[in-house]
């Protein structure tokens, strides 16, 4: 059978706010671009043990997501193939949305990916979540708000890296600067644009927070405090007070 081309969990109906309850009472989306390290049959060739690492998926980024969709009852996408088949959170154009090589292994299925094998994956995988995204945010409506989910190792090129939480954004900083305040005062290290830099033109907080002008972040857990289940869950709990308060920040400066 066919796998779906991303995972789509429903929010809960409540009232007229149609779910995503939070103390800012705004609808709340949660996307989690690289959630699986799936392939399909023949695995783009590549050894099963690089599978298991962080080049092919968010390691436990989907778990913290789902945790935080129930707890908020609140919609949620996540991808269901490794970010290495195609990558959710790049534009259609961006030249690393089919990874040659990442983190110096070579990704054989994806050598020779010419145009047509890229456009037969985005038309496959990457256009459909896009899509979903997008008709969820119709119907959510201009008080909406988006949060994306991510992971990154606790080290780079042999050096640790400080930060507990990384935040992410571009140029709207409406709900990034209020959680980094608040993760910074519930005791986290929290990193400003650290590991990466939000302002990725075509990425997916781009099209979706930017473009549509609506509240967004983008959220790096680092992969060990949130690798197993249990510490998952842990930490989504310890999460969601601080981004309902960060979210809290936002519905009354807009109101
Ligand atoms: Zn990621």
């Amino acid at each position: 059978m066919m796998k779906n081309a991303f995972e789509a969990i429903a929010g809960r109906k409540t009232g007229q706010s149609g779910g995503g309850q939070n103390s800012g009472n705004c609808p709340l989306l949660l996307l989690c671009d690289h959630a699986s390290n799936a392939l399909p049959e023949g695995g783009l060739g590549l050894d099963p043990g690089l599978l298991a690492t962080h080049i092919a998926y968010d390691i436990g980024a989907a778990a913290v997501t789902r945790a935080l969709a129930a707890a908020y009852g609140a919609p949620a996408f996540l991808g269901v193939w490794s970010r290495l088949l195609i990558d959710l959170n790049r534009g259609a154009d961006d030249p690393t949305l089919v990874m040659k090589l990442s983190d110096g292994s070579i990704i054989p299925g994806n050598r020779d990916a010419d145009a047509a094998e890229v456009a037969r994956r985005i038309a496959a995988w990457h256009a459909p979540y896009h899509a979903a995204i997008v008709a969820e945010l119709d119907r959510m409506g201009p008080a909406a708000m988006v949060v994306s989910m991510h992971s990154f190792t606790p080290a780079w090129k042999g050096r640790p890296r400080p930060w507990d939480v990384g935040v992410l954004y571009d140029r709207d900083i409406r709900l990034s600067a209020p959680l980094m305040k608040r993760l910074a005062e519930a005791g986290f290290t929290v990193g400003d644009n650290e590991p990466y830099t939000g302002a990725l033109e075509g990425d997916t907080l781009y099209r979706h927070g930017t473009l549509r002008g609506l509240p967004h972040v983008l959220i790096e857990m680092r992969q060990d405090l949130i690798d197993s289940d249990a510490a998952a869950q842990a930490f989504a709990l310890r999460l969601k007070p601080i981004l309902d308060a960060a979210l809290s920040d936002v519905a009354l400066r807009r109101s």
